[in-house]
């Protein structure tokens, strides 16, 4: 009897469910590998490490995900080498996986740019881990506040770095843990004393919105104590702080990196293919490497061209990723099925951000960026749409509502890392 043929996948985030999702069901064995047993949903890995969701409401498990699909099968591992010539991928743990079509959807991680001391001082926020780890030191910092108000030079002084949604959606998130932590906690902190910075090279908030939507953003946290400084380049992170070009320092006790992503150094970067801007891998116009048609790039990790004419690529985006994988997930049935690729066009659903309480800011296309309770509305909805799973659907609305009418206690939580038996 004939052998199916086999599909690997590298990646359960967006991109790689929707590239096994589009196999799901067919004569075609699927085997989805990744690092983590869940897939996360990072568009609220802000609302993790502010303490306002659980680690658990945003994440899921990949088998969950795949229980009722038997040609889907999970393996949890870290995939160290592609070797193209032999169509096999190699896991850390030096098993080796065969496939005749590979999509690799690996994303980005946080982007240093060579900053000194960005990596070792500062948090990014781009795994379930870091929001976990970031959590803690928040919480951490606001405790030590409390009990040692004299190392504190007043009070405690948050800068976030980067004004893009994740830079943005932290400092309105941070403005809402310092108010439920003095008011509800009874942490003994100013709150006026206490500082969040947030800090962007760019002259305006949201760079990739259009400008009615930066303004929106800077108007509603600066009126909700956020210090916004803009055109600031930052120089170098130390212990202390942050340093930067204009020679100025601020003192920061946590810094959050959200100042941007790179595909350098992942899985993605070490194919041997073109590269655009942050190491994002070029593919042609049905997605796959121009040297090795059977190999499919998607998601955060490509520069996957916009189709239908238009110049540009992608943006690194949930619904790029969605797009693209299931764009690969169908060009490999054609394969299987000897039919003509056909090309990737990317369908453009608007973006959003929230700022905080009954704060966000909705761009959809042809329509003026949507502010305010209405914004926030239309962000909350629509990130309840996409989460995984309707138990986590359940959790994150219950959450949100138990925080929205001021019920006290949340997952305020310092919990101490686990070591994890990790994939090797
Ligand atoms: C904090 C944050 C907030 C965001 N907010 C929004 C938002 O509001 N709206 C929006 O549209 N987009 C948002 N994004 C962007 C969006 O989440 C990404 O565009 C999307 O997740 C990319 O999907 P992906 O599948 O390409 O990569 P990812 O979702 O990053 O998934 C990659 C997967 O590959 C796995 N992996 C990587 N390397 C290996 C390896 N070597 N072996 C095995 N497994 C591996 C990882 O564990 C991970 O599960 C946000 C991103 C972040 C980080």
């Amino acid at each position: 009897m004939e052998r199916l043929p086999r599909v690997v996948v590298v990646g359960a985030g967006f991109a790689g469910l929707a590239a096994a999702r589009a196999l799901a069901g067919r004569p075609i064995d699927v085997a989805i590998v990744d690092q983590h047993n869940f897939h996360t949903f990072e568009p609220l890995l802000y609302e993790v490490a502010t303490a306002g969701l659980e680690p658990t409401d945003v994440a899921y498990p990949v088998r969950t995900i795949f229980g009722r699909e038997p040609n889907i099968a999970f393996r949890y591992g870290k995939v160290g080498g592609i070797d193209l010539d032999a169509r096999s991928v190699s896991l850390e743990d030096g098993t080796r996986l065969d496939y005749d079509y590979l999509v690799v959807a690996t994303g980005a991680t946080a982007g240093f740019f060579g900053i000194e001391g960005a990596a070792r001082h500062t948090r990014p926020l781009y795994t379930l881990a870091d929001a976990r780890r970031l959590r803690n030191q928040l919480l951490g910092v606001l405790e030590e506040a409390d009990a040692h108000p004299e190392r504190f030079d007043g009070g405690p002084s948050f800068v976030v770095v980067g004004g893009g949604p994740t830079g943005v959606e932290m400092a309105g998130a941070l403005v809402e843990l310092l108010s439920v932590s003095v008011r509800s906690d009874r942490l003994r902190i100013d709150p006026a004393r206490t500082r969040i910075v947030l800090l962007d090279v760019a002259d305006h908030l949201l760079t990739a919105f259009r400008s009615a939507a930066g303004g929106y953003a800077a108007a509603t946290l600066r009126q909700r104590g956020v210090d916004i400084r803009l055109g600031q380049r930052v120089t170098e992170v130390t212990a202390n702080g942050v340093h930067l070009a204009d020679g100025s320092v601020i003192r920061a006790d946590v810094v959050v990196w959200a100042a941007g992503i790179t595909v350098e150094g992942t899985l993605a970067a070490s194919l041997p293919a073109p590269t655009t801007g942050g190491g994002r891998v070029e593919v042609g116009a049905d997605l796959s490497l121009a040297s090795h048609r059977e190999v499919f790039v998607v998601g955060d990790a490509a520069a996957a061209p916009l189709g239908h004419g238009k110049e540009g690529v992608t943006p690194q985006l949930a619904q790029g990723a969605i797009q693209s994988g299931r764009h690969a997930g169908q060009q490999i049935l054609r394969r299987v099925a000897g039919q003509p690729a056909t090309p990737f066009s990317y369908r453009d659903k608007g973006i959003m951000a929230t700022i905080g309480r009954r704060a966000a800011v909705a761009q959809l296309p042809r329509v003026p960026v949507i502010g305010g309770t209405l914004g926030w509305l239309a962000w909350l909805g629509l990130h309840l749409v996409y989460l995984i799973g309707f138990r986590n659907r359940l959790l994150v609305l219950l959450n949100w509502s138990w925080r929205y009418f001021n019920w006290p206690s949340g997952p305020r939580l310092i919990v101490e890392d686990v070591p994890a038996v990790t994939p090797r």
